[in-house]
């Protein structure tokens, strides 16, 4: 049996949540191969068998906000700029969570705040209108940086050749560009929404307000992968120079440290509850959800930008056996807004239901045939989570217990 991608080879389900321990945890995509040498993956406590992301949700509810919002004031005040100029840069590209930190910066912090946005690589219209509402209604001023779009086109192709990975370039821009922008800007504090130990990154993580530099800094620029390939390789084999990479690129070491940049979550200073940002950016700026159910889930307001955003969270599924319900049913579960059961349930019904909406326009504007994708798509899956049986791929374990080997 072949376990590919540094996974578990034993499959655990946590006995909170709906999550297993194949979840993966954030890496940085500029040094994301295809065998995720180093990948971590969600740690399963082996007495009482509950998930590190549970655990960190039940260490959230302890914590004293008052005290977390005190500190919050204090690092505003030390940034805060009474000349007009921007005092913080918010990354975002119109969801819930970006509306949110912003509307709360400025208009109950009073910060003078610049949003700055990495567009999805293909905007739905819902997602291309919350973000026209966020700036317009709910009242910033913003830039937007857009790539290259034939070499966008070239590394989100290569991307899922190479890594099964359609969204890399937009997660690579969204991470790298807001601390360039605030190098360019003289802007010394950047917001970012939750850390992603609220989902199951080492616990650890979690302890601080910063973001840990490895997902958005490099010393030297010889190592980084781009779509899975070697960034000198690229150079070699493929039509780009380096100038036209570079864009995607991270920010180095040198540079935050010579501007004193400094990247906070706002998730650690202020309690995130994604039900309520969404509420919050309703009332606030203009959002709505999306005018129908997610394909893969049953939620209609996370992540919904991206038309590739669906395709992204399919890959999940064949790469890791977890879909987007999953993940959905998982943060609900966790936030007292689902039952387990109810989770379970919601995994059966739509987890891995592949996400034909957008499916056709995609494959024709990355210009990849159809059934070329499928063909990708089985060279993605590990043995130890999926087993052939007549003509379709099933599951060997699942949380509802209906997997071929359990
Ligand atoms: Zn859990």
């Amino acid at each position: 049996m072949i376990v590919k991608y540094n996974l578990p080879k034993k499959i655990i389900f946590c006995k909170n949540c709906v999550m297993s321990n194949q979840r993966p945890g954030s890496i940085s995509e500029f040094f994301h191969t295809k065998d995720r040498k180093n990948a971590k993956y969600l740690k399963i406590n082996e007495q009482d068998g509950i998930c590190d992301a549970c655990k960190q949700n039940d260490i959230k509810n302890k914590i004293n906000w008052k005290e977390r919002e005190k500190k919050l004031v204090k690092l505003l005040d030390k940034h805060r700029k009474k000349n007009g100029e921007y005092d913080c840069l918010i990354p975002g590209s119109g969801g819930k969570d970006s509306a949110f930190q912003a509307h709360v910066l400025k208009y109950k912090y009073n910060m003078n705040p610049l949003i700055v946005t990495w567009p999805p690589i293909l905007y739905t219209d819902y997602g291309l209108k919350n973000y026209n509402n966020w700036i317009n209604i709910g009242g910033f001023d913003a830039l937007v940086v857009r790539p290259n779009g034939r070499v966008m086109k070239e590394l989100t192709k290569l991307s899922i050749i190479n890594l099964f990975h359609p969204f890399q370039t937009f997660i690579l821009g969204q991470k790298n560009i807001a601390p360039k922008i605030a190098s360019k800007f003289g802007i010394k504090l950047v917001f970012y929404g939750e850390n992603e130990a609220e989902y199951g990154n080492p616990i650890a993580e979690n302890n601080s307000s910063l973001r840990k530099k490895s997902y958005f800094a490099v010393k030297n620029y010889n190592n980084i992968y781009l779509a899975g390939i070697k960034i000198s390789e690229l150079i070699k084999k493929y039509k780009f120079k380096y100038r036209d990479y570079k864009i995607f690129l991270p920010t180095s070491d040198k540079e935050i440290n010579k501007n004193k940049i400094e990247i906070h979550y706002l998730g650690y200073y202020l309690k995130w509850i994604p039900q309520e940002a969404f509420y919050y950016a309703v009332k606030n700026t203009g959002f709505s959800p999306r005018p129908f159910r997610t394909q893969g889930t049953f939620s209609k307001y996370n992540s919904i930008d991206d038309k590739i955003d669906d395709l992204h969270y399919y890959t999940t599924f064949i790469k890791f056996g977890i879909g987007r319900a999953t993940y959905d049913a998982s943060q609900e579960i966790r936030n007292k807004h689902l039952t387990r059961e109810e989770g379970k349930n919601l995994v059966k019904k739509y987890d891995g239901e592949f996400p034909d909406r957008y499916f056709s326009e995609i494959m024709k504007f990355l210009e990849i045939k159809e059934e070329t994708f499928f063909k990708i798509c089985d060279k993605f899956r590990s043995s130890h989570l999926w087993k052939r049986v007549k003509s379709t791929w099933r599951l060997r374990h699942t949380i509802n217990k209906d997997g071929t080997d359990d």
